[in-house]
C-alpha cells in the first residue's frame, strides 16, 4: 500500500523536549505539593507546566504555557484541582511555536477509566510508531511523542492497566522517564538504560516520584531510592510494588545531567550534582593548568566546577561576572537574534574584579560558541589582560536524541572546528576542554570503559546506546518532525 499523506498541521512544533516531571500519591493538596515540586524543578522546562489530580471520583486539569508560577501560583487554581494524588510535568520544547495542546500531562478517557502520563525524554521511534497507528486510524490530537503512548495503551489487548502501559512500552525505543496517573495508582517507569532520572521519596503514608531529589527537599519529604534503569514502580494502597518488565541492558545515565542539566544540590544515581561539578573542575585544573590572577565563573552553570578548579590550582575564586536572576537560560530564547541579546541580558562583567587580571573563565559546554564568545568580549572590554576559556565537558560533537536539546551537527561549532580554531573564532588566549577520561574520573570512574560505557556521553562521542530509527542519516540528523510528509 503506497504511504499515506500526513496533513501538516498549523504549527510547526517540535517533539523534541527536555523536562522535569513529578508524581505524588496518597498525600493531601495534592496540586498544591505537585506544584512545589514543579517549581523546584523549573531548571528541566521553562515554557509550559501542567498538573492533573485525582480525587477519588474524577480528574481535574490544568496547563499553561509559562513558568509554574505563572500558572499555580494562585489559590483559586489550586482550589480547582482537588484531590490527594497528582502527577505534574515542566515543559521546555526548544524550536517552533509551544501550543496548548502539546503541554503536558496528556490526559485521556480509555475503555478501563481515565489515565493522565507526563513524560521526560525522548522517544526515537515515535514517527515510525505514529505513522502505524495513524493508518490503522488512530486520531493524533498534539505533536509530542507521549501521545504515542497514549494510543499504544489505548490500543493494547491487554485488560489490566499496568499491563496495557508495559505492553505500550516495549514497543517504544528511546529514553524516556515517566509517571502516569489512574484511578488507583500512581506508575512511575525509566527505560531499560536509565538515560532520564527518576526517584522515589517518602512524605507520611504517601509516596513521590521526581525527576530530582529538589523536588523532595521542597516538600519536606524524604528520599528513598533512585527508580532503577528499566524498572516500573506502581504505587497503590500503602505499597510500592516493582517490576522490571524489559530486557536487561546495562545503564547508560545520561552524564550531561552532571555537567548541566541537573540542579547542583539535587542527588541524582548516588552522587551529589554539585560535588561531581566541583570534581571535574579539580580534574580539569590538573589537565590544563595555567598560572593566572584569578578563577571566574560563568555564573550559574560554571560556578561548581570553577570552585573545584580554583581549589585545585590555588588561584582566588571570584564572581568577575554578575548574572541577572529575572532572565531564563539563554538557550530557551527562540531565535538567534534574542539569543545574542540574551547574553547580555543574562550575564554583566564586574570591571572591579577583572581590570588588569589574567583571568581563567570556567564554563560547562560549548554548544553553538554564541556565549563563550561574547561572555569571553565582555570580560575582554571590563580590562582583562588574558581570558583563558576552562570548560568542565569535552567538545560537544554529536546532537541528543535522548531528550536534551541540542542543535544539529551544522551548528555545533566543536563540530566543524578543531580546539584551536575554536578557541580563535570565541577569541579567547587559550581554550580547554576536561577530557572524557577526566570527566569520568570525577563520576568516580576510572576512566570511559570503551567497550561497555559506564553513562551515555553520545553528545561527545556519538556513541549512540539506543536506535535511532526516526532519525535521518543517524548522528548527523536531527529529530524528524512527527508532522513532516511522509516519505
Ligand atoms: P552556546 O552559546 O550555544 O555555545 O551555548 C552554551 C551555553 O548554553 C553554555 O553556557 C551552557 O551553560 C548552556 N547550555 C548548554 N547546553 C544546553 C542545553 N541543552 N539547554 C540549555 N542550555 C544549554
Amino acid at each position: 500500500m503506497p504511504p499515506m499523506p500526513m496533513t501538516r498541521p498549523f504549527d510547526e512544533d517540535h517533539p523534541h523536549e527536555e523536562c522535569g516531571i513529578f508524581g505524588i500519591f496518597n498525600v493531601a493538596d495534592g496540586a498544591a505539593r505537585t506544584a512545589l515540586g514543579l517549581h523546584a524543578l523549573q531548571h528541566r522546562g521553562q515554557e509550559a507546566a501542567g498538573v492533573v489530580t485525582f480525587d477519588g471520583r474524577q480528574f481535574h486539569v490544568h496547563r499553561g504555557l509559562g513558568h509554574v508560577a505563572d500558572n499555580f501560583g494562585s489559590e483559586e487554581v489550586i482550589r480547582k484541582l482537588p484531590g490527594a494524588s497528582a502527577i505534574g510535568h515542566n515543559r521546555y520544547a526548544t524550536t517552533g511555536e509551544t501550543v496548548l495542546r502539546n503541554v503536558q500531562p496528556l490526559f485521556a478517557e480509555f475503555a478501563f477509566g481515565g489515565l493522565a502520563i507526563a513524560h521526560n525524554g525522548n522517544l526515537t521511534n515515535a514517527y515510525a510508531i505514529r505513522r502505524g497507528l495513524v493508518r490503522r486510524g488512530c486520531l493524533f490530537q498534539s505533536t509530542t511523542d507521549t501521545e504515542v503512548i497514549i494510543h499504544l495503551i489505548a490500543t493494547s489487548p491487554f485488560s489490566d492497566v499496568v499491563d496495557r502501559v508495559i505492553d505500550a512500552l516495549k514497543q517504544v525505543e528511546g529514553a524516556y522517564s515517566l509517571v502516569a496517573l489512574t484511578q488507583d495508582a500512581l506508575i512511575g517507569v525509566r527505560d531499560p538504560l536509565g538515560v532520564r532520572p527518576l526517584l522515589l521519596g517518602r512524605l507520611g503514608e504517601g509516596h513521590i516520584l521526581a525527576s530530582e531529589s529538589c523536588a523532595l527537599d521542597i516538600n519536606g519529604a524524604e528520599f528513598v531510592r533512585d527508580v532503577e534503569p528499566g524498572e516500573l514502580v506502581v504505587l497503590r494502597d500503602g505499597r510500592v510494588d516493582s517490576l522490571k518488565p524489559f530486557h536487561r541492558h546495562p545503564a547508560r545515565f545520561c552524564i550531561f545531567e552532571y555537567i548541566y542539566f541537573a540542579r547542583p544540590d539535587s542527588q541524582v544515581e548516588g552522587r551529589n550534582v554539585y560535588e561531581v561539578r566541583k570534581r571535574i573542575g579539580a580534574e580539569l585544573a590538573r589537565e590544563s593548568h595555567i598560572p593566572a590572577d584569578l578563577v571566574v565563573p560563568v555564573p550559574d552553570s560554571g560556578v561548581p566546577a570553577a570552585m573545584g578548579y580554583a581549589e585545585e590550582a590555588r588561584i582566588p575564586f571570584e564572581f568577575g561576572i554578575v548574572r541577572n536572576h529575572y532572565v531564563g537560560r539563554t538557550f530557551i530564547e527562540p531565535t538567534d537574534h534574542i539569543r545574542h541579546l540574551g547574553v547580555k541580558l543574562k550575564h554583566n562583567a564586574n570591571r572591579g574584579q577583572l581590570k588588569g587580571k589574567c583571568v581563567i573563565l570556567v564554563d560547562d559546554s560549548i554548544v553553538r560558541g554564541t556565549t563563550s564568545k561574547k561572555i569571553v568580549e565582555m570580560v575582554r572590554s571590563a580590562g582583562a589582560k588574558e581570558v583563558h576559556l576552562r570548560i568542565s565537558s569535552p567538545p560537544t560533537t554529536h546532537s541528543c536524541f535522548y531528550g536534551i536539546d541540542t542543535p544539529s551537527r551544522a551548528e555545533l561549532i566543536a563540530a566543524q572546528n578543531d580546539v584551536p580554531a575554536i578557541a580563535r573564532m570565541i577569541g579567547a588566549d587559550s581554550l580547554s576542554f576536561i577530557s572524557i577520561d577526566g570527566l569520568y574520573r570525577a563520576l568516580g570512574e576510572a576512566g570511559r570503559d570503551h567497550r561497555r560505557p559506564q553513562f551515555c556521553d553520545a553528545c561527545f562521542s556519538g556513541d549512540y546506546p539506543i536506535a535511532l530509527t526516526d532519525f535521518d542519516g543517524g548522528s548527523t540528523a536531527r529529530q524528524l518532525s512527527l508532522l513532516a510528509a511522509e516519505d
